[in-house]
């Protein structure tokens, strides 16, 4: 899950219906989809100790129970703990199909380290409590509620659906997604996907404030700067010392600024977030949306982080060691610096860029290669946004004005990645939309005491059946 998406101290509570008087009557899906969420969050899926199998197993066994066909639901992976389900639901082929990801792995989680077991699943005081609640077993747990639901209905859409949930998203080496994409494409195969992993809908309290659908994402990077030297006695030192010369190179990155970048799809998120913020950020958001940008709106903007994040490739030093003992000077001294690469910009520009700011023949920098679950080397491309589709922000539109009133529906670009990087570099377009709403000032995502709203869950199971009627129901 990306990390969110708003400096609050910036938003104004916008005008937006109490959540009370939101609330939707859809009783008889939601004992199920309490079951089946409490059946997710009670099997371990880290990449640890836990089994996504079990959890891919025990959802393919809900979908035939419901009707669906041997044929129309897989199991597969390339290990025995990580294996992946995919199922659909035939269409009269009008349209090409639609696929709709999900991951079902989460990450670590130590019973010490929270006030509950983070692999029981507990309701207290209006919340789901677990490992995977706020990322992502809630929405796995959304779609095979509504695909078991469209099935026993005999819904009969105009294209292909597609449900997949998958090993890997947050660690381990077997990523699910990316196993499919070149194992089973057929399986898969979609004119565009849904990622529910991203587009956070955030709520303040009472407040549902905007709706997001993520359209594009930063591309992960990690870099390793290194400086050796021949090292020597402590006593009679030099001013050739490795330490000495990382430290530089870090601090001249410390004060280096990647160029300004905004795209399509940022550009309408300054834009559309302006109008839901007071005081001069709200009027810098203009001025840096306008074309060509207003620099010193761009400069006031880059102090803060997050949108700093969104405003141009970010490099950052997240690691060190060097030396190997308190009475010699160090031979080695290293660095890891993790980029966040815009998704137009080439990772191999990025390497230069750092060579060219590090300015220093003494220390050398070098891809810190991803490796693949066959052990290959994965290379670093530039992910391309998806373009926004009329078809499915009109749909978004219209679902989310008819369920929740006049909250914005805001194109979004996240800092973070998420496996639709894999889609989106396959050629499929992405669009991330969570479906649900998220407090955004108690994002507890890979965190302790993990946890969601039961109202939120149960109205994102309404949202997400009423999103896929409007994309696949016969006009
Ligand atoms: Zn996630």
């Amino acid at each position: 899950m990306p990390q969110p998406k708003f400096c609050l101290v910036f938003l104004a509570t916008i005008a937006a219906l109490p959540l009370a008087l939101l609330a939707q009557e859809h009783a008889p899906v939601n004992p199920l989809a309490h079951e089946i969420f409490k059946q997710l969050i009670d099997i371990n899926t880290t990449d640890s100790v836990g089994n996504v199998t079990i959890a891919a197993e025990a959802m393919a066994a809900r979908l035939r129970d419901a009707g669906f066909t041997e044929q129309d639901v897989q199991v597969a992976g390339p290990t025995d703990r990580k294996k992946n389900m995919v199922a659909r639901i035939h269409g009269s082929g009008k349209r090409k199909p639609v696929l709709f990801i999900g991951h079902l792995d989460v990450v670590e989680a130590r019973r010490e380290d929270w006030t509950t077991d983070p692999f029981e699943f507990i309701e207290k005081d209006g919340y789901f409590y677990g490992r995977g609640t706020n990322d992502m077993k809630e929405s796995d747990a959304i779609l095979v509620t509504n695909f078991i639901r469209m099935k026993k209905e005999g819904f009969v859409p105009d294209r292909d659906l597609i449900l997949t949930l998958t090993a890997d998203e947050e660690g381990g080496n077997y990523n699910g997604v990316d196993w499919l994409i070149k194992e089973h494409r057929d399986w898969i195969d979609a004119e565009y996907c849904i990622n529910l992993d991203a587009g956070e809908f955030e709520k303040q309290g009472d407040h549902r404030l905007l709706t997001a659908i993520q359209a594009s994402e930063k591309v992960y990077a990690d870099f390793q700067l290194e400086s050796l030297n021949a090292g020597g006695h402590s006593s009679v030192p030099s001013k050739d010392n490795a330490i000495y010369h990382l430290a530089a190179a870090l601090t001249r990155l410390e004060s280096f600024s990647f160029p300004t970048n905004i795209n399509e799809i940022t550009r309408n998120y300054f834009q559309q977030t302006a109008e839901l913020t007071q005081g001069p950020v709200a009027a810098d958001l203009r001025a840096a949306a306008k074309q060509p940008p207003n620099p010193a709106a761009v400069t006031r903007l880059s102090a803060i982080p997050y949108y700093n994040a969104l405003l141009r490739t970010t490099c950052v030093a997240t690691m060190l060691s060097g030396g190997h003992a308190p009475n010699a000077l160090p031979q080695t001294a290293r660095a890891n610096v993790n980029c966040r690469i815009f998704p137009d910009e080439d990772p191999a520009d990025i390497r230069k860029t750092l060579e060219r700011v590090i300015a220093d023949p003494k220390v050398a920098v070098a891809d810190v290669p991803l490796h693949a679950a066959d052990g290959s080397v994965v290379r670093l491309v530039t992910v391309p946004p998806s373009p926004l589709l009329p078809e499915l922000t009109h749909a978004m539109d219209d679902t989310v004005h008819a369920m929740y009133g006049n909250v914005p529906v805001v194109a979004s670009m996240s800092t973070g990645a998420t496996d639709g990087r894999i889609t989106r570099t396959a050629g499929i377009p992405t669009y991330g939309i969570s479906c649900m709403f998220f407090e955004v000032n108690d994002n507890r995502a890979h965190g302790k005491d993990e946890r969601v709203g039961i109202q939120d869950i149960y109205d994102g199971i309404q949202y997400n059946y009423n999103l896929i009627q409007q994309i696949s129901a016969p006009k």
